[in-house]
């Protein structure tokens, strides 16, 4: 929570009878003294009380830090039923904002109203491709730009690790609820490798792509052809993510990707062309030289161009990235601007019949802001609301794939991480393979 507030890393909590009031000694450090009570959401709110006086700002997310926002909310919903409640414990408990507790219950609505139950034998499954055509300024995920022989490589582990979890996977009695292919870029790969690789998923989980919910990021333009979306559209998949986090070229140019908004404009008209269910765009809010006005033309167009669902990001600046390296406060600056993105894109969006229907938030965002996903209705991923409710177990396959087991029975999840590396992936294969025996039981 300190991060909030101020610059820096590292915290230190020092015990003393003397409590002095909030100030700032110099050279990025500052003495701020707490009463101390029992209760550690107490401890929080006086905290936050004491630096929002230090700082002269009242953060909107008040003293709730962590990734999933809504699950402290939805567990105050489920035992209670009543959306007002929860609004009043959330605010009572952790300070948060008018705009931010009617954001949390519009997705709890959303999901308790359009998602039935999570059977335990249900799982899903996410596939990573770590590769894209360049590097973008702000990524910090598994993304190589690699030749075609380290990408048939990578294919043929990850094609083993696929069968061997299959045969695992066919001894047990689990269904899968949906698949996800992402990266990385996974339309980096060949149209002929594309269908291999959804061949390969099918085969081993027994599933026909077109009666689940089955996604692939086809992410950036520069990497779509109309081959390849044949390919993804004949193997059955139903959902695709074109992401062209901006429409403004000089925004692609600084950000360092290959494209411009003709070729994202081209992109989704042959993705229209081909036919799919569902189109996600993601959006950044807080790119790099990017107006209020930029980001709404940005938002604007989208709209109009049609896609179901539209995941609106708050760029966050993680170590990793060539942004952070330039200037890793970046994630500091400009707080009102990227306020104002987000308000306009909750506004619009409501306005044009989109529901938010997921939220998480992420290390280093600008603002402690946070990423939304909208879907007009009955089209949102039910991938997406699983993996942020930590209650199915999701295999994860390929480098860079986090996945996790959930215990029904104690109500926790355990995670079970590939390395990241593509390289690392295949020199260490064997131990891969072996930890999906954890998923079973093993
Ligand atoms: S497209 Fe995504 S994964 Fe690839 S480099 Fe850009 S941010 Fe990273």
């Amino acid at each position: 929570m300190c991060r909030v507030f101020l610059a820096g890393d590292e915290f230190e909590i020092i015990p003393t009878n003397i409590l002095p009031d909030p100030t700032y000694l110099g050279s990025g450090s500052f003495v701020i003294g707490c009463e101390g009570a029992q209760d550690r959401d107490a401890n929080k709110r006086e905290l936050y009380n004491l630096l929002s006086k230090l700082c002269g700002i009242k953060p909107e997310w008040g003293t709730l830090t962590g990734v999933r926002p809504l699950k402290p909310a939805l567990d105050i919903f489920d035992e209670t039923g009543d959306i007002s409640l929860m609004k009043e414990e959330m605010r009572y408990k952790y300070l948060l904002s008018d705009s931010k507790l009617d954001l949390l219950a519009e997705i709890a609505e959303y999901q308790r109203s359009h998602v039935t139950g999570n059977p335990p034998d249900f799982i899903s499954i996410y596939a990573g491709i770590p590769f894209c055509p360049t590097r973008c300024a702000y990524c910090s995920f598994a993304s190589n730009v690699a030749g075609s022989e380290e990408i048939r490589e990578y294919l043929s582990n990850l094609g083993k690790e696929i069968d061997y979890t299959g045969q695992l996977y066919k001894r047990d009695k689990k269904e899968v609820e949906s698949i996800y292919i992402g990266g990385g870029t996974p339309t980096t790969l060949e149209a002929d490798q594309l269908t291999k690789l959804i061949t390969e998923l099918s085969e081993a989980f027994d599933i026909k792509p077109s009666e689940i919910e089955f996604t692939v990021e086809a992410g950036r333009p520069d990497t779509i052809t109309e081959e390849k979306l044949i390919a993804l559209r004949d193997a059955g998949v139903r959902r695709i993510s074109i992401n062209p986090q901006s429409m403004k070229d000089e925004t692609m140019k600084l950000i360092g990707r290959n494209h411009s908004a003709e070729d994202i404009r081209n992109a989704f008209a042959i993705a229209r062309k081909v036919g799919f269910d569902v189109i996600n765009a993601d959006l950044i809010a807080g790119l790099p030289d990017e107006s209020a006005e930029d980001f709404r033309k940005s938002l604007d167009e989208i709209i109009g161009i049609g896609a179901e669902n539209i995941t609106v990001h708050t760029l966050s600046v993680k170590r990793g990235s060539r942004l952070h390296e330039h200037d890793p406060e970046y994630y500091r600056r400009d707080i009102e601007r990227v306020a104002e993105m987000l308000d306009y894109s909750r506004e619009k969006l409501n306005e044009c019949g989109y529901h938010p229907y997921y939220i998480y938030r992420q290390k280093h965002q600008m603002g402690a802001f946070e990423n939304v996903g909208y879907c007009l209705e009955d089209k949102h991923s039910i991938y997406n609301i699983r993996i942020m409710e930590d209650k199915q177990s999701i295999i994860a396959l390929g480098a860079g794939g986090v996945g996790k087991i959930y215990f029904p029975e104690e109500d926790r999840i355990e995670r079970v991480a590939n390395v990241s590396n593509y390289e690392i992936y295949s020199e260490r294969f064997d131990e891969m393979l072996a930890r999906k025996d954890k998923y079973f039981g093993g």
